[in-house]
C-alpha cells in the first residue's frame, strides 16, 4: 500500500508539470496570436424591435489561427484574464471595433451603435478611462454611440470603479448590464452602478415561450428597466416565436441567431440588409 501511495504521489507530480506546462504553452499561444494579429472582432447585428432595423453591432472577440481554425472567446478570454493579457487585448479589439464601426455609422442615417464587452479586470487598472477615451479620439468614433458592457463581479465593488464609469459617462458613453438576471450581474448592480442599458440573458430568452418563470423573469426585467429609465436589450432570441413574445412585452431591442451569428466585419453590411428582410 505504502509504494502505491508513492506510485500515486509521483503520477500526482506528474499531472500536475504536465498540467503546468499545458497552461504555459496555451498562454505563449495566445500572446503570440494576440502579438500576430489572430485575435479580431466579430459583429453581431442589435436590432430595434419597433422598426425591425438594426441599431448597432455587439463587438464579440475570435481567435482565428493560423490554420484557419476560429476559437470561442469563452476559451481565451478567461485565460488572457488570468495571464494578464486582459489589457491588451480589451486595448486592441476595442481599437480594431472603434475603426470599424465609424464606417457603418457614417453610412448609418441614424446614430450606430457599437456595444463593447470590457472584463473586470480591465476596470481594475488605474488607467481605463484614458485607454477607452484615447481610443476614440484615434478613431474618430463618437463617444456618444459607444457601450461598454459589464458583468458583475467583486471588483465592481472597488470604488475606483463608479469613479472611472463617472468620468466615461461624463464624454456620453453609456453602461449595459451584461448576462442580467444571472447571478453574476443581479437588482444590487443596478443600485450600486450608474447604468444605462440591461441585456437580458439569453438563458431566460431560450425559455421564453415554454417556461412561466423565465417570462415572467423576462417581464420583470423590461419592466424593471422602464421603471429605471434603461433601455432594455433581450440575447440570444433563435425564433419568431421568441420575437414574437419580446415585442408583445415590449422589448425595445434584441439580438440572436434569428438575425444572424456574429459575422466578420466584411460581412457586416450584407448582415444589415438582410436583417430587414425578416
Ligand atoms: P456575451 O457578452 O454574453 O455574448 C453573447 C454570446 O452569445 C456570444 O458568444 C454570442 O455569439 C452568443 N449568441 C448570440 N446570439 C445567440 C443566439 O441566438 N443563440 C445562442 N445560443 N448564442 C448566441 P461568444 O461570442 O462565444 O462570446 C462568449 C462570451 O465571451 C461573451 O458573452 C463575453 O462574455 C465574452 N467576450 C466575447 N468577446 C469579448 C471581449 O472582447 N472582451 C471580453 N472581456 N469578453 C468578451
Ligand atoms: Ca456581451
Ligand atoms: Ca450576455
Ligand atoms: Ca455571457
Amino acid at each position: 500500500a505504502k509504494g502505491n501511495g508513492r506510485n500515486c504521489v509521483a503520477l500526482f507530480d506528474i499531472d500536475i508539470q504536465r498540467r503546468a506546462q499545458e497552461h504555459l504553452a496555451r498562454a505563449t499561444g495566445l500572446r503570440g496570436a494576440l502579438a500576430n494579429g489572430e485575435i479580431e472582432p466579430h459583429y453581431q447585428p442589435i436590432v430595434n424591435l419597433g422598426t425591425g432595423r438594426v441599431v448597432g453591432v455587439e463587438a464579440l472577440a475570435r481567435w482565428r489561427t493560423s490554420s484557419g481554425e476560429l476559437i470561442s472567446p469563452d476559451t481565451f478570454i478567461a485565460l488572457a484574464e488570468e495571464i494578464g493579457l486582459i489589457e491588451p487585448l480589451g486595448q486592441h479589439i476595442l481599437r480594431t471595433a472603434c475603426r470599424d464601426a465609424l464606417v457603418w455609422h457614417q453610412a448609418s442615417p441614424a446614430p450606430f451603435m457599437l456595444s463593447v464587452n470590457v472584463s473586470p479586470r480591465q476596470f481594475a487598472s488605474g488607467d481605463f478611462a484614458s485607454m477607452v477615451l484615447t481610443a476614440l479620439a484615434d478613431t474618430g468614433f463618437p463617444a456618444t454611440c459607444l457601450h461598454l458592457e459589464i458583468t458583475e463581479s467583486a471588483l465592481m465593488n472597488e470604488p475606483s470603479v463608479k469613479t472611472t464609469m463617472g468620468e466615461l459617462r461624463k464624454h456620453g458613453i453609456k453602461f449595459a448590464i451584461d448576462d442580467f438576471g444571472t447571478g453574476y450581474s443581479s437588482l444590487s448592480s443596478l443600485r450600486r452602478l450608474p447604468v444605462d442599458i440591461l441585456k437580458i440573458d439569453k438563458s431566460f430568452v431560450s425559455g421564453i415561450t415554454t417556461n412561466a418563470q423565465d417570462r415572467a423573469l423576462i417581464t420583470a426585467a423590461i419592466d424593471l428597466a422602464r421603471s429605471f429609465g434603461l433601455t432594455a436589450i433581450a440575447e440570444g432570441v433563435e425564433t419568431q416565436e421568441q420575437l414574437r413574445e419580446l415585442t408583445g412585452l415590449d422589448c425595445d431591442l434584441a439580438q440572436g441567431y434569428l438575425w444572424s451569428r456574429p459575422v466578420a466585419a466584411e460581412k457586416v453590411a450584407d448582415v444589415m440588409e438582410n436583417v430587414g428582410k425578416i
